[in-house]
């Protein structure tokens, strides 16, 4: 019951300031980050500096691609009155395009919950499809909700199915709906009329946080060489930063002013594994469109761990930063803050669950010892058969009949507690997400998504505004690792 344990009763404080601060605003380290060694800081803006409204922004890619399909893929006018659901799915899944299936994987990438279309697989059937095997979610006709861009790919995705296998609409079979639902999300990023929506809108769809100036120019007074590093063209860029940092602070009036470097339109993960050519923006000191790695580490005069790069995108962002460039990374989890307030709310639950089953565990280990001496009675029996005395002979299948006894009353106490593990985990879950459950376990397990995190992420935290709470010079800590044979309890 490690695992549980360590969610959230052992985590080791970390050792300095951040102490006394609400889980909310703490950066998670998962390896030592010695900020005073860090020369540049890099952000990626969807999803980091930019939070977006959600659900409201999820529903609106749904809407513009569902109208995409229907105006220009010839798909049935019924996709129009569908509905959005903010809850269908999280971050961290991956779809199955071949088999019409939404799947959740731990870190072994088995398959541990699953849906075909909007219906939820029961576990014999996943068993069927994906037996225990580890998939390999590179293969063709995967794909990884890798952000919350991705979100609403997925119910529209999932709706698709549905309307196939109900005969709504029609389609050569589940591949062809998700290349056509890839190809309406992609395009309505591309088209420019979601963006052209967001930025008339701005101040519905990108909340201020007031913390995120603060924080820029803290990093900035330590000397850190700040830049940008967005996927996002300079219009969408300028429109949504300008709406963000203009005005916040009297020595960076314009929000250009707080970077060092601004590079748009960068084509991540393409920036860190090719050599293209970075353009100068015309009117705009300092700011270019595209270029590589060799290129921004040249132009900050820092390189590789001498600069930590801050991004939502666990592939495009973090992974390939800290493969290709050796980066340290910052991973932006927005849901992480609502995961810490339903950690807490149901920390009693899971006081009770860790308690209940210590003593399933008890109970099982109990039965097998005794099983055990039943087996090792029968042998005796069996081996010495003739050579007993009758009343020895009585004696040990009198004991017998006892071990067998108490073996059977153990492991219905351990049906039972099995039981109540179940219905009481169940409940904690489902207070995550009914379908999904927390996106960084599944019961006992870490998922997939929690695995890369560890694999890649030197730190993450809920927001860009929580670096304003800690020192740039100081080091942030990571837990010390153990192995199960050096914990010290
Ligand atoms: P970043 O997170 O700041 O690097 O920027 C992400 C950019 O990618 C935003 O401009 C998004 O609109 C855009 N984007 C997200 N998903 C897609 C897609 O599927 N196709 C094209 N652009 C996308
Ligand atoms: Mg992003």
């Amino acid at each position: 019951m490690t695992a549980w344990d360590s969610a959230f009763l052992a985590s080791p404080p970390l050792l300095g300031e951040d102490d006394r601060l609400p889980p909310a605003h703490k950066l998670y380290a998962l390896r030592t980050l010695p900020m005073g060694e860090i020369k540049a800081i890099g952000f990626d803006m969807d999803h980091t500096l930019a939070r977006y409204r959600s659900p409201e922004i999820d529903e609106l890619a749904f809407k513009k691609a569902a109208r995409l399909l229907v105006r220009e893929r010839g798909y049935s006018p019924w996709l129009l009155e569908l509905g959005y659901d903010p809850e269908f799915a999280v971050r961290g899944l991956v779809l199955d395009g071949l088999r019409g299936n939404l799947l959740k994987l731990n870190r072994e990438r088995q398959v541990v919950r699953a849906c075909h279309g909007s219906q939820p697989m029961t576990r014999p059937r996943m068993d069927a499809v994906y037996s225990r095997r580890r998939l390999s979610t590179a293969a063709k006709g995967f794909r990884s909700i890798d952000t919350l861009f991705e979100i609403p790919e997925s119910h529209l995705f999932a709706q698709l199915v549905d309307g196939l296998d109900r005969g709504l609409i029609k389609a050569e079979n589940y591949l062809q709906l998700f290349r056509d639902v890839r190809w309406a999300i992609d395009t309505a990023h591309r088209n420019g009329e979601m963006k052209a929506e967001i930025l008339e809108h701005r101040a519905f769809f990108i909340p201020p946080d007031p913390q995120l100036a603060l924080a820029l120019d803290r990093l900035k007074r330590a000397g850190k060489k700040l830049f940008l590093l967005t996927n996002s063209e300079w219009t969408f860029t300028h429109g949504v930063l300008s709406h963000l940092l203009d005005g916040q602070d009297e020595a960076h009036p314009r929000w250009t002013d707080y970077f060092d470097l601004v590079v748009v339109s960068s084509r991540k993960p393409g920036f860190f594994l090719d050599t293209p050519e970075a353009k100068p923006l015309e009117g705009h000191p300092g700011c270019f469109s595209g270029g590589h790695t060799a290129w921004l580490e040249f132009m900050l005069g820092a390189e590789g761990e001498q600069v930590l790069y801050v991004g939502d995108h666990i592939y495009g962002d973090v992974l390939r930063s800290k493969k290709n460039a050796s980066w340290r990374t910052l991973l932006l989890v927005p849901e992480l803050e609502r995961e810490l307030r339903l950690l807490e709310a149901k920390a009693p639950d899971m006081r009770e669950l860790l308690r209940l089953e210590t003593a399933r565990r008890r109970t099982l280990r109990r039965s097998s010892v005794l099983l055990d001496q039943w087996k090792r009675n029968r042998v005796r029996r069996h081996v010495l058969g003739p050579r007993l005395s009758s009343d020895a002979a009585v004696a040990l299948d009198q004991e017998a009949a006892q071990l067998a006894a108490s073996v059977e009353a153990l492991q219905r106490r351990a049906e039972v507690q099995n039981l109540e593990v179940d219905r009481l985990m169940h409940a904690v879950e489902m207070a995550y997400n009914p379908m999904w459950g927390p996106i960084f376990r599944d019961r006992d397990e870490q998922t997939r998504f929690a695995d890369q995190i560890q694999q890649f992420a030197c730190a993450y935290t809920g927001r860009v505004g929580n670096l304003y709470m800690y020192d740039p010079l100081a080091t942030v800590y990571a837990p010390l690792p153990a192995l199960p044979h050096e914990r010290l309890d």
